[in-house]
């Protein structure tokens, strides 16, 4: 067909089918040739009976462009009145035909009409028309069917929603999706939820009831068997499976009070009905009373391992009916009951596994979150770690871990929904929840459900938007009721019943880890304190001394800095123990240190250097600066006065100073240099400054020197 197609097109070209050309017979035999074959091929499509040769497929287009172009020829003159004709048949192919085929008819033709130009046969201006309006039309209808495949890839997806919404509905009905276990909800898709338990159990459930409602009506000679469920709330009947021979049922949902199903789920568990009165309107998914002869309701009672809330309650009917108007015989009674029973045992078990598969991903993420909590150890990480191991455990909207600091609760870290508002927020014991939770030391609102009014923190907030919520008192042993609370784990969420016992339960177990992460934390803050710290006098050890010079030392070297170190020693400290009692000593040792931490900023370092001795670093000092201070702590000491039952006592300091980078460049060396200057200053007299720098030249300044 292709080779008629050749000789034809070659033809076209040729001349041949132009009016008053010679060998007309040869254009009349291979016209008739061309029509004959097209036809042949076109009648061929419309029956569906393919040919299987190669290139079968591009046959039928090519000849009837072809055919249509002989058209043209023979029309002569009168050629352009069939330009329409060639643009339709091209639209023609676009639309119906896949790419490849229509564009090697359009490839034909287009050699056609570039032949005929080419022979003389056709002038450019026609050339240039014909191109520009095949080539419109084509390109318009390519468009057209794009504008198709889109249409048909938007109802998918609207279908793929729609589908996922009813999935949603059957399990909602089912009791599979629960606020604290909303699976399906997070796998809408059919695609993605495939398998996870959700999804399994409610295609199961739907092969299930529909194997079993087509076996009844084998069996039993029915209709329709159909099983309607109650929705959640408990206001309609959906269609949750149906076998039938009827194609004219009605989908639903149905009002749950009429018919047949209606006195089921009042009281009686099971009607049966043969024959029934004329114009039987007990079936709701009928929409006439044609065709029933006897009916069946029967009830679908939830079922259980008998720990279940509602256990017993009815949750849907099964309804059947046959044509025949003979009674029910008992055994069919009895298989119709069995089937019941069957229907919702079946649901029963799709429950205990989502239940099962839930509680064992809330064990493993509730297992996460302690083991992070676990290896946290600051105060931050320790919130941050709880808010996470909160956030992993319920779908929650807002969390807060608040910490007591001496008369004032804050909130060290905020998580979710308006978290800004309290993260630092400061509060009192006596304004909200918090307080009220820890006074009475269990988790308030008691069951979980907040109704947003109640204020949480300070008597401003309230949680509006929140529908659950409890705030869990941290407290440092549950068990004594005089323990010492340590602050507060707030979990709020908007959807209602997501903090129910079970998840109190969870959470209560969370914040005793927080509680003791906590306490460990300050107990760590303590012995790092102590440490550090010299326990007489609240001033830094020797250690700390030593390991803060170093650091002042090198952060001063590396800014080109000055520093400044001071040693002090109590001026006859002995004699003062002597008179007065080493007690009477430890006393003015205390009175003598606190002016020592007062006096420096914060910056820099006091420390008791060993016995009756201390010293001084001061950061970013000269010793200008180091010298007026040491005076100021001199004149102040010498200022105190300690009462002792012989009378008023006084005592007396020595301050040797040293300059970094002056008077030494290491550590050792300006100890000792500092060291130097004390003992010049205790040589001329105690109760005196000396700087190095006035050791060094001999000339030792003294102020106020006795
Ligand atoms: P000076 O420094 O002026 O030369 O005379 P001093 O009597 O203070 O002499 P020194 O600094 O050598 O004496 C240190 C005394 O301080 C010896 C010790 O009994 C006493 N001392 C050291 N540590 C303590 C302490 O913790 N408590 C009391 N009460 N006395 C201490
Ligand atoms: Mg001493
Ligand atoms: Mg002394």
């Amino acid at each position: 067909m292709l080779g008629v197609a050749a000789v034809a097109g070659a033809a076209v070209v040729a001349g041949v089918f132009d009016p008053d050309a010679a060998g007309w017979w040869f254009g009349a035999l291979v016209g008739l040739a061309v029509v004959a074959m097209g036809a042949y091929d076109a009648r061929a499509r419309l029956r569906s009976a393919p040919a299987t040769r190669p290139f079968a497929e591009l046959e039928g287009p090519v000849l009837w462009t072809v055919a249509v172009w002989i058209a043209m020829r023979l029309a002569g003159a009168h050629g352009a009145h069939l330009t329409p004709l060639a643009a339709a048949l091209l639209a023609f192919l676009v639309a119906t035909f896949p790419r490849h085929v229509w564009g090697f008819s359009v490839g034909v033709a287009a050699v056609l009409e570039v032949g005929l130009t080419a022979a003389g046969r056709q002038d450019l201006t026609a050339l240039a028309l014909h191109c520009v309006l095949f080539t419109a039309v084509a390109f318009a209808l390519t468009r057209l069917v794009e504008v198709e495949s889109w249409r048909e890839r938007f109802n998918r997806a609207r279908e793929d929603d729609q589908k996922a919404r009813a999935d949603e509905a059957r399990a909602r009905d089912f009791g599979l999706q629960t606020a604290q276990a909303p699976i399906i909800r997070q796998l809408p898709s059919a695609h993605d939820g495939r398998h996870t338990i959700g999804r399994m159990t409610l295609d199961y459930l739907s092969a299930s009831f529909e194997m079993q409602l087509d076996l009844l009506r084998d069996a039993l000679g029915l209709t329709t068997a159909a099983v309607l469920w109650k929705d959640a709330e408990g206001t309609l009947l959906q269609l949750r499976g149906v076998s039938s021979t009827r194609d004219d049922l009605v989908d639903g949902p149905y009002p749950v009070g009429g018919g047949l199903p209606g006195s089921v789920l009042r009281d009686v568990r099971e009607v049966a009905v043969a024959p029934v009165h004329h114009g039987f309107g007990g079936l709701p998914y009928y929409p006439d009373a044609q065709g029933v002869g006897g009916a069946v309701a029967v009830a679908i009672q939830a079922t259980g391992d008998g720990d279940r809330p509602g256990e017993g309650a009815v949750v849907g009917v099964l309804c059947v009916d046959r044509a025949a108007d003979g009674r029910w015989t008992d055994a069919e009674r009895r298989v119709l009951r069995v089937a019941a029973r069957k229907l919702a045992l079946d649901v029963a078990t799709g429950q205990r596994l989502k239940a099962t598969d839930h509680e064992r991903s809330t064990v493993r993420r509730f297992c996460v979150g302690l083991q992070e909590l676990n290896g946290a150890l600051g105060l931050e990480q320790v919130a941050e770690a709880a808010l996470q191991a909160v956030a992993a455990l319920v779908p929650v909207d807002l969390s807060a871990l608040s910490v007591i600091e001496g008369d004032l609760h804050r909130v060290v870290r905020a998580s979710g929904h308006d978290a800004e508002r309290y993260q630092d927020l400061q509060f009192t014991a006596d304004e909200g929840l918090v307080g009220r939770a820890i006074k009475v030391r269990h988790a308030l609102p008691v069951g979980g459900a907040y109704k947003g009014g109640r204020p949480v923190f300070t008597a401003g907030d309230r949680l509006a938007d929140m529908r659950s919520l409890l705030v869990l008192p941290l407290l440092k042993d549950p068990e004594d009721p005089q323990g010492e609370p340590l602050g507060a784990l707030i979990v709020a969420a908007r959807d209602e019943g997501v903090l129910g016992a079970p998840h109190e339960v969870m959470l209560a177990l969370i914040a005793g880890q927080v509680a003791v992460k906590l306490d460990l934390a300050r107990a760590h803050e303590q012995i790092r304190e102590m440490a550090t710290m010299d326990s007489m006098t609240g001033l830094s050890n020797h250690r700390a001394f030593q390991e803060t010079f170093d650091q002042m030392l090198l952060r001063t070297a590396r800014r080109d800095g000055k520093m400044v170190m001071i040693l002090a020693d109590i001026d006859h400290f002995k004699r003062l123990n002597d008179n007065y009692g080493h007690p009477f000593g430890d006393e003015v040792l205390k009175g003598v240190a606190r002016v020592l931490g007062t006096a420096v900023r914060k910056i820099d370092l006091a420390a008791r250097y060993g016995g009756e001795e201390f010293a001084l670093l001061l950061e970013d000092a000269d010793e200008e600066g180091g010298a007026l201070l040491a005076e100021r702590i001199r004149a102040e000491v010498e200022a105190l006065t300690f009462t002792h039952e012989k009378g008023p006592v006084g005592v007396t300091l020595s301050l040797g100073l040293s300059t970094y980078p002056h008077d030494g460049q290491e550590k050792a060396e300006l100890i000792e240099n500092a060291d130097q200057a004390l003992y010049t200053a205790k040589h001329g007299g105690r109760n005196q400054v000396v700087t190095f720098s006035h050791v060094a030249a001999s000339v030792p300044v003294q102020t106020n020197a006795t």
